[in-house]
């Protein structure tokens, strides 16, 4: 459902080109610049990570920053511009863990929301092997661990990780597991 007002995007008022006001067409419709005409439009921001398995183990890292400072994460991020998904998830875990990892499958993609500004991420999550070596948390991570599906923690850092993790526990689960 689309909210009539959403609160990220009312708070763009002013063209990042010329400073001009923006005018609104209303609800998560574009927006248009009142001075220069620069149009822009409501996107997510995309984002890639993964569920990095080894021995039936999924990597969490526990974040060292806001959003969610503290709570169990996966790693990943942001895709940079021209980025191919699947390299930005393995430089991605790469920064934070120094792993290097394997693609096994694609495992779902889901909006989410990041951050106090409620700015719309769109979230590709992959399955992943993880290669040899221990995790080293890096400085945007507080630390690492390995956790079995039934032992996940209960609270996680977004709700398309939590998402992520549960369509990793129901493959296991099921007929292709
Ligand atoms: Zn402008």
């Amino acid at each position: 459902m689309v909210e009539m007002t959403d609160r990220c995007w009312a708070s763009w008022q002013y063209c990042p080109k010329c400073a001009g006001h923006l005018e609104a067409a209303g609800g998560v419709g574009p927006k248009r610049c009142g001075r220069c005409g620069a149009v822009f439009y409501f996107n997510p921001k995309p984002t890639a990570s993964a569920v990095v398995t080894r021995n039936g183990r999924a990597l969490l890292v526990r974040r060292a920053r806001p959003p969610f400072e503290g709570y169990w994460d996966l790693p990943g991020g942001f895709i940079e511009p021209d980025e191919d998904p699947i390299a930005a998830v393995k430089r991605e875990v790469r920064e934070e863990t120094g792993l290097e990892i394997e693609i096994v499958d694609l495992l779902g993609i889901f909006p989410d929301r990041y951050g106090e500004a409620g700015e719309p991420t769109l979230n590709i999550h992959y399955l992943a092997r993880a290669g040899t070596g221990e995790a080293r948390p890096a400085d945007d991570v507080a630390g690492a661990a390995w956790f079995s599906p039934n032992e996940l923690p209960e609270t996680v850092a977004f709700k398309n990780v939590a998402q992520a993790l549960a369509a990793w526990v129901r493959r296991l689960n099921g007929p292709a597991g």
